[in-house]
């Protein structure tokens, strides 16, 4: 049935029952009265309808669909039709809340900065990375033109030209900037910002150690050659080959300690290449690290050994290769006739391995450069000892991997003290007896 139809038809019932009544009211008594109570109840009905109208403008101002009177007659309809209406707006609301909070939220925590300014640069909004990244304070900075904010002559430049189908790398604040602008809806514009300051120096770190690995190799490599070369186009005598030979495999040895230092330094770095921990016999691997520097120092230097902490749990290897970096380190920068201590104890905070030697030392200038792969302050010293430039970064990696820290203290002429802090999580508790029945 149209609604026409279902609107006319009870409205045309209810005024057809009111005349019937008037009827026969004139046809039981007389004309006056059947008008008179036709009349009342036609100002009722007015009135019921007013009444409705009253309410439905009521309602209007605070339209909730929990509020909406019942109706009658007609108004049942009209009532039940705006209560479905209210009741999907609300709901839509509802979702649309509940959207703008995710993506505020998703904003929140995106990594990219993104700023939205309408089309002559006006900040309008902003999430906390673009906060950071260029220095804006959404509350304080909306409503500000963006070019007063990010000062900076490339960014300038960037929107004078207006290619924004190009990103800009920016310097800005310290940090390396990825700049997109992207023009969207009429009038407005998105600006995003992407960090690649780590990428940047890690790319730059990558650069640099393929640099100094290569420079480290062609060294060696080009004796090696140019021995080589004599020996092909030369008849020697037996002496100059023996000494010729003696240096080859000495610059081969160079290599070969580079290159299985450069493998352990990118093992400690793989992700793929887990701590796995063990109980360590600290003893054992102390007295062999003290059988090595005693061996390295052929006698040249009294060495002392000094074991008075407990055991630990970490990768043996890794732990024997830092210590023993540090110890050889002692042996190779203290003259003969010099003093060597390594000492292990407990302390509060854990254990702690100590190599304290009455060396060359180090100023205090190159103290915080010195796990730096191939830093090196003497480097004639560290080549004549077979130093690849690699020990401390090394050191640095398997502490790291140990949540330890490394301490230097050192003064030229007088020596210096390396100290390794492991923290008491890695001390080892010898396993409860078992219980015998
Ligand atoms: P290298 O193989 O050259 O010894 P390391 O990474 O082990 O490389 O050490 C870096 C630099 O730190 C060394 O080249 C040396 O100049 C300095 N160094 C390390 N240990 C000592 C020490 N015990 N006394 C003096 N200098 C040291």
């Amino acid at each position: 049935m149209s609604p026409k139809v279902l609107f006319w038809v009870p409205v045309a019932l209810r005024m057809g029952f009111v005349l019937a009544g008037v009827g026969l009211l004139w046809w039981w008594f007389d004309a006056v009265s059947a008008l008179v109570a036709g009349m009342a109840v036609l100002i009722a009905m007015l009135v019921v309808q007013l009444n409705y109208l009253f309410q439905l403008s009521g309602w209007l101002d605070h339209p909730q669909s929990s509020k909406l009177p019942d109706g009658w007659g007609a108004w049942t309809g009209i009532f039940s039709r705006l209560y479905r209406l209210r009741r999907d707006d609300e709901k839509n609301q509802a979702e649309l809340t509940e959207w703008l909070a995710r993506f505020r939220q998703a904003m929140h925590l995106l990594p990219d900065g993104v700023v939205i300014m309408d089309d002559v640069l006006f900040l309008e909004w902003c999430n906390p990375a673009a906060e950071e990244h260029l220095g804006l304070r959404h509350d304080r900075d909306k409503g500000m033109r963006v070019t007063n904010l990010v000062r900076s002559p490339d960014f300038m430049d960037y929107l004078i030209l207006g290619r924004y189908d190009q990103p800009l790398t920016l310097s800005f604040r310290g940090r390396k900037l990825i700049v997109h602008i992207i023009p969207f809806e009429n009038r407005r514009q998105i600006l995003v910002t992407h960090d690649v300051t780590e990428t940047q120096r890690a790319e730059m770190m990558r650069r640099d150690f393929i640099a100094n690995a290569s420079h480290e190799l062609r060294t060696p490599l080009t004796v090696i050659v140019g021995f080589l070369e004599i020996a092909a186009s030369e008849q020697l005598d037996a002496k100059t080959r023996e000494a010729h030979l003696k240096l080859m495999t000495e610059q081969g040895h160079r290599m070969q300690n580079l290159i299985e230092d450069m493998l352990t330094l990118s093992r400690l770095e793989s992700v793929d290449h887990p701590m796995r921990p063990e109980h360590v016999d600290i003893r054992k691997m102390m007295e062999q690290i003290e059988r090595d520097a005693q061996a390295l120092s052929a006698g040249k230097h009294e060495i002392v050994l000094e074991v008075r902490g407990g055991d630990v749990m970490g990768a043996y290897e890794e732990l024997y290769s830092a210590f023993g970096n540090l110890a050889s380190n002692a042996v190779r920068y203290t003259p003969a006739g010099g003093k060597i201590r390594l000492c292990w104890e407990d302390t509060d905070k854990g254990v702690r391995f100590m190599v304290q030697d009455s060396g060359i030392g180090i100023s205090p200038e190159h103290i915080s450069r010195l796990t730096e792969r191939f830093y090196r302050v003497d480097k004639s010293r560290s080549r004549e000892t077979q130093g690849t430039g690699l020990g401390l970064a090394i050191v640095k990696h398997v502490l790291l991997r140990h949540s330890g820290t490394l301490n230097i203290t050192s003064e030229p002429g007088q020596g210096s003290t390396f100290i390794v802090n492991l923290p008491k999580s890695l001390a080892w508790a010898p396993p409860p007896p078992a219980l015998t029945a």
